[in-house]
């Protein structure tokens, strides 16, 4: 079997559905096909939320909107009466029904219970679509299948207990196609949770993982992957094909066609990812996997924004490394601030971490009674892989370099952004 990932873009009109029946019309294998929300629909629940904890009722007119809008995906779909109108009501009305008598609660739990509700929608409405054209086709939510723990809005899957419903759900004696929702899941007590901002392809992994694929398919906007993002360097090319290895360092140093997280489990198994275009799909996109034939590596770019640099010094002058740098680390890990660059000195460490500013702060004050700690914002990070002299000037010339680091292999560069 092979799994088959659709993200918005791909499922933003009536249009784009058409296309991904067409798309799965054509494989023979057996599919699990994981769909996001459609479009811009979990950032317009970002604003549901971020209304309702207010405490404005603007959340029911966003919320209207949103129906509104999968109503006229549902009107280019269907002709005459289908159940999936009733389907989506009455979903809709459960969630409004909560929203109206719950409590205004933690924000990261609200966020999973309100936000998790775009991947229902897409793919209630997906599925019923794509039953009217091929057979054997289910719709499963995977929020009782794929266990997590409870760390809203970045929860962590429960892999032996996953594994267990996923392979008693997913069977393919029964039917050929399953239809399922990425970037949910849900804990053991029957709470929603969510895995991270774009994290349908790391449910893709997770699946192929469990189901020992042949092979995942992310379908995107894009014919691939490139070197670099082309509105950052509009010569970017298309890569054919990457190593697990060179795809887990192009995403951890910034490069957002794929989610961090969704190497690992294919690694693990050795199931290849193909990255190809819903707009061309007879052509064959990049492939991710483990022995790659290319031996002429190409320079491949990429850039990390909204980053600070943080330089850190032990109050009493101390080494900062042995003691002081697990202290230190430890810190970094408790307040979940994910680490980009470390440099350190004798008497000082300077580290380059995502921009959330609340975490930082917190950070810094539990860190105050023994070192000192002061930060540049407005920095970002440029990452060159395969570096040659001329590529790196390429994006470092005019630019203020507050950090340089370079491996054999890599160079990076903190930057003050321009
Ligand atoms: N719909 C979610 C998001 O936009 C998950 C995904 O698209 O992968 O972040
Ligand atoms: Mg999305």
């Amino acid at each position: 079997m092979k799994v088959y990932k659709f993200g918005g873009a791909s499922v933003k009109d009536g249009a784009g559905i058409k296309n991904l029946v067409k798309i799965i019309s054509v494989e023979s294998e057996n599919l699990v096909v994981v769909v996001s929300a459609f479009g811009k629909t979990t950032n317009a629940l970002e604003r549901v939320l971020k209304s309702w904890l207010s405490g404005d009722d603007v959340y029911i007119t966003l919320l209207d909107e949103i129906y509104t809008s999968h109503r006229s995906v549902i009107n280019e779909l269907f002709t005459g009466t289908t159940v999936v109108t009733g389907k989506l009501d009455i979903s809709f009305a459960i969630l409004k029904e909560k929203m109206y008598s719950e409590k205004r609660q933690d924000y990261d739990y609200a966020y999973d219970q309100v936000v998790s509700y775009g991947e229902i929608w897409s793919t209630i409405i997906v599925a019923e679509y794509l039953k009217t054209h091929v057979p054997g086709v289910e719709w499963i939510d995977i929020r009782g299948t794929l266990l997590t723990d409870d760390r809203f809005r970045d929860a962590n899957i429960l892999w032996s207990e996953s594994t267990k419903r996923v392979r008693g759900i997913f069977d393919f004696n029964k039917k050929k196609i399953y239809v399922t929702q990425g970037f949910i899941g849900g804990t053991a007590a029957g709470e929603t949770t969510t895995l991270g901002r774009e994290g349908s392809d790391y449910t893709a992994a997770i699946l192929a993982n469990i189901l020992d694929a042949e092979s995942v398919v992310v379908w995107k906007d894009v014919p691939g992957i490139l070197n670099a993002d082309p509105k950052w360097l509009t010569d970017a090319v298309k890569l054919d094909e990457i190593s697990y290895r060179e795809a887990v360092e192009m995403t951890f140093s910034g490069a957002k066609v794929i989610h961090p997280k969704t190497i690992k489990p294919l690694h693990n198994k050795n199931i290849p990812m193909h990255v190809r275009s819903f707009l061309l799909p007879d052509e064959s996109g990049t492939v991710i996997k483990a022995d790659v034939t290319i031996k002429h590596l190409l320079p491949v770019f990429v850039k990390k924004e909204d980053q600070i640099l943080i330089s850190i010094l032990p109050n009493d002058f101390s080494f900062v490394m042995g003691d002081n740098l697990s202290h230190i680390f430890h810190s970094f890990m408790a307040h979940g601030i994910k680490v980009n660059i470390v440099e350190a000195s004798a008497v000082s460490i300077d580290v380059c971490v995502d921009d959330e500013r609340s975490r930082v702060d917190a950070l810094i004050g539990d860190l105050k009674s023994e070192f000192s700690a002061v930060y540049n914002e407005n920095v970002e990070m440029l990452s060159v892989r395969h570096y040659t002299q001329e590529a790196i000037e390429r994006i470092t010339a005019g630019r203020e370099i507050l950090l340089e680091q370079r491996t054999r292999s890599t160079g990076r560069f903190v930057v003050r952004k321009n």
